[in-house]
């Protein structure tokens, strides 16, 4: 049974999402502050831990920065609807995803089960990916849509492999571009949504409406998951 750290301050929010994963048959262990949630972290060792961002005292940022310097565990955070550059700050500190309240308890439950399936998967990446008919062999370096080659520039194909090892994930731009550059500078961002739309114009059927490399508003981008 895996076992999941809930963070969340409002006790009314913990418990009815408590009940829900147990439902869904996690082991649940749930605290309401950012030290509780450091200390049961390091005695349970959790699965996945979905965090709360709006904590008292130590807010889950602080959270979130102080777990990925000791461990990969998969960590979902919490924010509200308004705050899109929580977000951003949210996934550039570690975290796999991220869900806007209010949501529905059957979207986290999908969300944890999909990130703890991820997280399964980044022990052996596959070396060929296949997404609907786009085919990325990694090792090769080798890219077909359908039975059409697709050539891309090493940057486009370093940028599509990084989502493609996980299809799903939401990247921020400034995560891309350390992926593909090795570094990455504030402020240069954008210059990621050019080598997407570079990349959409080779990939895809129709590029003004994208069906794999999507748009996260606000936030990045992501590969669509397989079927
Ligand atoms: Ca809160």
């Amino acid at each position: 049974m895996k076992t999941i750290l809930l963070v969340e301050d409002e006790p009314r929010m913990r418990q009815v999402v408590r009940a829900y994963l147990e439902q869904a048959g996690f082991r649940v262990i749930a605290v309401g502050d950012g030290p509780s949630a450091l200390h049961a972290f390091r005695r349970e060792q959790p699965d996945l831990i979905v965090l709360d961002l709006m904590l008292p005292g130590m807010d889950g940022f602080e959270v979130c920065r102080t777990i990925r310097r000791e461990s990969g565990v998969p960590i979902i955070i919490l924010t509200a609807r308004v705050e899109e550059e929580d977000r951003v700050v949210g996934l550039e500190l570690g975290a796999d995803d991220y869900i806007t309240k209010p949501f529905s308890p059957r979207e986290l439950v999908a969300r944890v089960r999909a990130v703890l399936r991820r997280a399964q998967g980044e022990v052996a990446p596959p070396a060929v990916i296949r997404i609907g008919d786009l085919t990325i062999d990694l090792e090769r370096r080798e890219v077909r849509m359908g039975e059409r080659e697709v050539h891309l520039t090493p940057t486009e194909f370093e940028l599509l492999a990084t989502m493609a090892r996980h299809p799903g994930r939401v990247f921020t731009r400034l995560q891309l571009l350390e992926r593909v550059q090795g570094v990455a500078y504030e402020g240069y961002e954008r210059t990621i949504d050019a080598h997407i739309k570079n990349l959409r114009q080779k990939l895809e059927p129709d590029p003004k409406n994208p069906q794999y490399v999507l748009t996260v508003y606000g936030v990045g981008y992501k590969l669509r998951e397989a079927d």
